[in-house]
Formats: C-alpha cells, structure tokens, sequence
C-alpha cells in the first residue's frame, strides 16, 4: 500500500508522488494574526499537523512552511480600531498562536513566513506579472490581476465563469477594473494603511499587498530558496479558502511561472457547533486557549477531531469532548500496563502478534487519504484486545508498547503527564530516602507506607540495581 491523497484539482483519491523524493514541500495557509485563532481554525491546523505527521512517518522529508498573515483588511481595521500600529497591534495574536500551537502539540513549521517581513518578493511577484501582461493597473492606482489573460482560471473550485461573476465581492474598486472578476494583486495606500503603517513604496505605486498575493509569493520565495523549484507538493487549507483564496493563489503564481502551482491541493473540513460553522461572525467561537483555560487535555482534542475524517464536518460538543477525555485516559492507562507488563526480553506471542496487526491496520488506515478514524479504531481495538490478553496473563509488553508510541508519533494523543509544582521532586526524593531507611532497618511495614502515600500522590516507583526510580502516572 502506498499514500493515496484526495486531491481538491481532481476531486479523486490519487497515490501521493512528490516531485523529488524523499523530499515534500508543504504550505499551509497560516492565521491572520487580527484576533485570537478559534477552535475552527485549529481544526484546519490539527488536519494539517496529521498530514505532516504522517508524511514524515513513512519517511518523507518534509519542508513545511506556514504563513502568518499580519498585513490585510482584517489586521488594518483591527489595528486602526485599537489605536495601534500594525505590529503593534498583532504581535500578542502570533504570540498567542504559537503557544496554542504548543498546547495542541502542533508541530512547528520549517519556516513561519511573514507578510509584512515579506513585502520584496511581493512585489517582485507584482512586476513579474504586470511584465507578463497579465496584471495592470487600475483607474484607482490600484494593480489588478486580469483574469481574462488566464483562461484555466476557475479550474480548482470548478466554477463556471457566471457564478464567478456572482460570487465576485462587489466593492468600491467596481469601477477602476477592466473586469469585474479581476481581483488586487497591490492596493494603493489609504490614510489609514498610512495611519498603521501599512504601506511600502514599489515601482508601481506605494500601497500594500492583496491578501491572495502574499500566499503566493511566501510560498514561491521560500520554496525557491530551498529546493530551486517553483511547484509545490502539497498545499493545504481549509475548503472555505479553496474561492476565491487557492483560485487566485494558482492565477498569480501559474501565470508567473508558468508551471503547475501545486500537485496536490488538499483541503480539510469545518467545525460545526450545533450544526453551524464556528465562526466569529456567528458570535460561537471557542479558542484553544478557552479549552487550556478549562484544563482540557489537549491529548482529548487531538483524538476528538482525529475522530472524524478531515473531510468531513465535525460537530463540536461538549459531551464529544468529554467522551475523547475517557478514551485519552483508557490509552494512558492501557499504556502503564503494558509498561508494567515487562521488558523486551520474552514477547508474549500474543501481544506481539495484536501489534503486529494493529501496525499493519494503521498505515493501511493513514495510507487512505489519512483515515484518522479508521487508525484511532485500530488503537482502540490494541488497547481492548490487549487489556484482554494482559487479564489472561500476558507478559512482555514491551513490543506492544513499542507499536504504540510509534503511533503516537503520528496521533500524538497520551495524557499529558499532570505537571509537577515546585518542590513536589524534592519531596518525593525525601520519601524514597525514608523509605531506603525503613527497608535497609527490615521495617517493611513503613516502607509499604511510604510507597502507599506516594502512590496516592500518583508517584509510582521502582527499585533498579541503581536505585529507586519514580515516575508520575
Ligand atoms: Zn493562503
């Protein structure tokens, strides 16, 4: 079996063939940094966290690069409103967005590109459309990308040219365009981007960079610099970007390239909560750290939304939540058993043989266009089936373990150990000199009551040749 990826340009199940392997280029359409990222959002990042993940887990070397858009119509309005200059005004929003990436454990990107800090190869870009002919300028000093000059246009969301036309915003720029579906590629500077120190100065006038724009030209610099290529092997994002965000994405950078954009286009699903997309519009936005704020084990999150296949809606619920929580628990619990089931010394037939199937179960799962659902299914059948055979007397859990964490390396959905407060070593450390005292003086009574009290802490020990090991469970 090898990857197979549903791909967005096709709309079919194709087998995932980068351009130079081992090696994967991926871009992820990263946060506009005007607010904090709701949960929503974070289900587009988890569903591209499990791609990299996996990507990585059959051995790919994968070079991830996530935006962060901190210049647009959003940030300025935003920034305007609050008083405050552009950086300003974002910097707690990036700040906010990595540590919730932390608390998700998301994967860090290769490189976090950003907008404002990206501006030359934008307008590099610009020229090179507008030298192509393909991009002009504007009655209002504005540059347009001409959509006319690009006849594959559409081919992505598979729009037929009058729905475009309707679904196109109608603004102010109406007028200053040859063509109603032409979109900015560069906006002439208003006093207000002035105001929040939004504007750079370019050949083609001062003004700031179209939001489609940025994606494009993050992707084909960083890319570029890398691996000297101009397609990439993967872009993702969440379906409500595929119009008019990818569509313009592929016009600017096909038409300037003259390549193919991406091979695949990969697009996760939204989070629904009571059957509506969360959004901040609809005023029903949950952020990560709401859910970090409620001590929520991120571990519970991440098995929540690997619970359902990324291209399908998810509703979130606090019971769905709950429900994750136990199943976290069961794998954690699961796992110390196995731990205290043995070395790797004399493998158990029977629990080795569970792994073994539970491995091949598992790729087979994620190898079909990352069915997160059907991999979870097999974890929960290890775990149930291994509980089975550690009550009829298993041992060597070792080789069972060992199948386990290389899944997690992928689902990454064990408990998070419960942090340890200050002090709380050293105590622990004074037990186990007590209880050496009580055993080396044969009190062995004391010595099972030292090891009763910490175990009530949730401390487990153990006694090695080179001394007493403890561990939080
Ligand atoms: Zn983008």
């Amino acid at each position: 079996m090898t990857l197979a990826l549903h791909n967005t340009l096709t709309r079919r199940l194709e087998p995932f063939q980068p351009l130079a392997p081992p090696r994967v280029t991926l871009y992820t359409c990263g946060p506009t940094v005007w607010n904090y990222a709701h949960i929503g959002n974070f289900r587009t990042f988890l569903f591209e966290d499990l791609l990299r993940r996996y990507l990585e887990f059959s051995g790919y070397d994968v070079f991830h690069i996530m935006n962060l858009t901190d210049v647009d119509d959003r940030t300025i309005k935003a920034a305007a409103a609050a008083g405050k200059r552009l950086e300003e005004h974002t910097a707690p929003f990036v700040e906010a967005f990595f540590a919730d990436c932390d608390y998700l454990r998301i994967r860090k990107a290769h490189v976090y590109p950003r907008a404002t800090q990206s501006v030359p190869a934008m307008v590099r870009l610009v020229q090179r459309l507008l030298d192509a002919g393909v991009a002009y300028r504007g009655e209002d000093g504005s540059v347009y990308f001409a959509i006319a000059k690009f006849p594959s246009y559409g081919r992505l969301s598979q729009l037929d040219r009058r729905e475009i036309k309707i679904g196109a915003r109608v603004a102010s720029d109406e007028y200053a365009k040859d063509d109603p579906r032409d979109f900015a590629l560069w906006k002439r500077a208003d006093p207000i981007d002035e105001r929040v120190g939004a504007a750079w100065d370019a050949p083609f006038g001062r003004g700031r960079p179209g939001w489609h724009l940025e994606c494009s030209a993050m992707s084909l610099d960083q890319i570029g610099k890398c691996c000297r290529v101009e397609t990439l092997d993967i872009h993702a994002g969440g379906v409500d970007l595929i119009f008019p965000h990818h569509e313009d994405e592929i016009a600017q950078s096909e038409a300037a390239t003259g390549q193919p954009f991406a091979r695949y286009w990969l697009h996760g699903e939204f989070l629904k909560v009571g059957g509506t997309k969360m959004s901040k519009r609809f005023g029903n936005f949950l952020t990560a750290r709401d859910l970090r704020e409620q001590s929520v084990d991120a571990a519970a999150v991440r098995l929540l939304f690997s619970q359902t296949h990324y291209r399908r809606a998810l509703d979130f619920s606090d019971e769905a939540l709950a429900a994750a929580g136990q199943g976290v628990k069961r794998l954690g619990e699961f796992r110390d058993r196995l731990v205290r089931a043995g070395g790797p010394a004399t493998p158990d037939g029977r629990l080795a043989a569970l792994a073994a199937r539970f491995e091949s179960d598992f790729r087979a799962a994620l190898d079909d266009d990352l069915n997160a659902p059907r991999a979870c299914a097999a974890l929960f059948e290890l775990v149930h089936d291994g509980n089975g055979a550690l009550d009829a007397g298993a041992a060597g859990g070792a080789v069972a373990r060992d199948a386990l964490d290389r899944a997690m390396a992928v689902l990454d959905v064990l408990p998070t150990p419960r942090a340890v407060e200050p002090g709380f070593a050293g105590w622990v450390d004074e037990r186990i000199a007590a209880r050496d005292k009580a055993r080396g003086a044969k009190d062995f009574r004391e010595a099972d009551r030292i090891r009763a009290e910490l175990k009530a802490k949730g401390v487990e020990i153990e006694d090695t040749p080179s001394g007493t090991k403890w561990r939080m469970v």
